[in-house]
């Protein structure tokens, strides 16, 4: 259903996306996207990771007389795209200083005798002289800024080289430009439109909702323990493993590899050689595991990453939105776990006070920090946080909804208790005291410290004495994350803040959530082992192993990341079908003419030996 494009047009769109890319239908927005690019507007689109971007543009782009030119952040992942456009038989180049004189050279050439559809640039190649020289020979179709967030200071990775985009329009007046993203708020979708002048732009913007990912976010209690039982629910899947610092990359890796986990790290401590090594082999498939600092994922484009595990929280709600967008890609469903504790928040706060600005990454610190301890819906919460409403009332993919977090029955008396303790502990003095401290006098254990003190006498002590210290602490983190206790920098000390008053006066309510049980794991864990059985139904899963093994040598051999050859949908769908003749090869997911002329027979050998010898055996 391509909506008012003249018939014609809608056939040569569709007949193109399976001869060249072997889809056989267009996802949400796409359509529209490729109708501004082709009719000649100018547009900004967003849309989550994985929806499908690049088509929006590089379809056209082959559909159109001339180049188009594709300005793009991302040096390392230039040659995989490049790759994989030339793999389906689509004539295209990049130039970025990461490239030999030799290889600039060709590409040079190969732009100016012709022929080629599309050119991936890096931002700062435009300012010279030389490029706009090579740009002006030629006929272009259209310019594409891609990870247009980074033009804008509001934006979660900006980058100074985007700032002088606006020359576009005055170096290569008429020129047209199409802006895309993944993550842009709202002020970040206007700085966007300002910044590169775009006319009157036509506005896709796609729900950033990550529907095939499932969020889970619980306190940091013993991180080994989290991160062996999170690898566990996922044996032979790949996967990433953030920390929030090298040294912690480090230890983490090693101790996994002791343990028989094998993963390599990535940080920027590493030298660059084994920084891309190891980053090879991740794409490579040769190693399914990487534990990395957040230095880690820019460069990355390997579709099938299956959970993404942050050991630590980040620093915003939009690096955990871009970070875990890694997950998934391919569309099936994958899992993003968080782990974090209130050091997580003093080690970032300290890091924002070290630098000059620091107002917009506090805000945004408090706003993860929120998003961590107050439990509700965390696909609502990041949709909102991005502007757009979410209008689902059970999203069926994050612990919460998946009733899998048991509620604190009475959450105002709890934190009344709280606020009320604080108070009482505080009172006729001129410090506070820590969460530790806290929790000992509302348990009403009798430590040195308290003894010494004669705060066994406050009326608040023991005033929570039927509850374990460690559910305690846990109440105690939550009512900072919401906002209602404040945890004074120096000293980590808790103090009440002004909306922590109303929940003393019955206003407000914090939401509360129980530390997890055991016996509430398991449930957990048997109805994540049911959503994986209906995930590979009908799907011979033995048959996906080998053409899996198959798909990891090709992309040995070639060099190229392991998706350039097929995704896990394509193979999913041959482990299903089984096909065995061209034909019915020609019908699988992701197989286009060249795919098909390319490796059809590899993997339809690997299928027919192996229904032979299921028949046989
Ligand atoms: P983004 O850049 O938005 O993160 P990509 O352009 O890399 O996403 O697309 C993600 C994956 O989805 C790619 O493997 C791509 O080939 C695939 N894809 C894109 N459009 C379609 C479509 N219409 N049908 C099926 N798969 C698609
Ligand atoms: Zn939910």
């Amino acid at each position: 259903m391509i909506g008012d494009i003249k018939k014609d047009d809608q056939q040569q769109i569709l007949d193109t996306l399976k001869k060249y890319w072997g889809y056989t239908s267009f996802r949400p927005f796409q359509v529209e996207a490729m109708r501004s690019v082709l009719e000649g507007r100018e547009s900004l689109t967003i849309m989550p990771t994985g929806g499908g971007k690049s088509l929006c543009f590089q379809l056209p782009a082959l559909l159109s007389e001339g180049m188009a030119v594709v300005i793009s952040p991302l040096i390392s992942l230039m040659k995989d795209q490049v790759d994989d456009l030339r793999d389906k038989g689509i004539e295209a180049r990049c130039l970025n200083s990461g490239m030999s004189l030799s290889s600039r050279n060709e590409a040079i050439k190969g732009v100016k005798s012709g022929g080629i559809k599309l050119l991936y640039l890096a931002p700062e190649r435009l300012q010279k002289e030389e490029t706009v020289e090579l740009l002006k020979s030629i006929k272009l179709s259209f310019f594409v800024v891609d990870e247009a967030h980074c033009i804008s200071h509001w934006g979660h990775d900006f980058r100074a080289d985007y700032r002088t985009l606006w020359r576009i329009k005055k170096v290569f007046n008429p020129a047209k430009i199409h802006a895309f993203t993944a993550t842009a708020t709202k002020e970040v979708q206007r700085d966007i439109i300002e910044q590169l002048r775009l006319d009157t732009p036509d506005e896709h913007i796609g729900h950033i909702d990550r529907d095939n990912l499932t969020y889970r976010i619980a306190p940091r209690t013993n991180i080994m323990t989290q991160v062996v039982n999170v690898l566990k629910k996922h044996e032979n899947e790949p996967g990433i493993i953030y920390c929030l610092r090298r040294k912690d990359v480090d230890s983490v890796s090693e101790k996994l590899n002791k343990m028989g986990y094998k993963n390599l790290s990535y940080h920027a401590g590493l030298p660059d050689s084994v920084r891309h090594e190891n980053q090879d082999m991740f794409a490579r498939e040769e190693v399914d595991i990487i534990v990395a600092t957040v230095a880690f994922g820019m460069g990355i484009d390997r579709s099938n990453i299956r959970f993404i595990l942050h050991a630590a929280m980040p620093k915003s709600i939009e690096h955990y939105h871009q970070e875990t967008g890694r997950a998934g890609r391919d569309g099936l469903v994958s899992f993003c776990y968080m782990l974090y504790g209130g050091m997580d928040y003093r080690t970032w706060n300290y890091f924002i006070e070290q630098s000059s600005e620091q107002e917009i990454p506090r805000d945004k610190l408090k706003s993860i920090y929120n998003f961590c301890t107050r439990p509700q819906c965390r696909h609502k919460v990041l949709v909102n946080y991005f502007g757009q409403e979410y209008d689902k009332e059970n999203c069926g993919a994050c612990d919460y909804c998946l009733k899998e977090l048991d509620m604190v029955e009475d959450p105002a008396l709890i934190g009344q208790k709280i606020v009320a303790g604080i108070d009482d502990i505080r009172r006729g003095r001129t410090y506070g005291f820590g969460g530790g401290h806290v929790a000992n006098v509302l348990k009403g254990t009798l430590t040195d410290k308290i003894e010494h003190m004669g705060q066994q006498h406050l009326k608040s002590f023991g005033s929570m004495e039927s509850l374990s210290l460690v559910f305690i602490r846990y109440m105690i983190e939550q009512m900072v994350g919401q906002g209602f206790l404040k945890r004074e920098e120096e000293f980590s000390t808790l103090s009440v803040t002004d909306t922590g008053r109303l929940v003393l006066a019955g206003e407000l309510t914090p939401i509360l959530a129980k530390p997890l049980i055991a016996a509430k794991k398991n449930k957990i864990e048997k109805k994540r082992k049911e959503q994986r059985e209906k995930d590979w139904e009908g799907v011979d899963e033995d048959l996906f192993q080998l053409l899996r093994k198959k798909r990891t040598e090709l992309a040995q051999e070639e060099r190229v990341p392991a998706y350039i050859i097929f995704g896990d949908k394509s193979l999913k769908n041959m482990a299903a079908s089984k096909p065995v003749t061209l034909e019915d090869f020609a019908k699988m997911y992701g197989v286009g003419d060249r795919k098909l002329k390319a490796h059809a027979g590899v993997f339809m050998k690997i299928i027919t030996d192996y229904l032979l010898q299921m028949n046989r055996g």
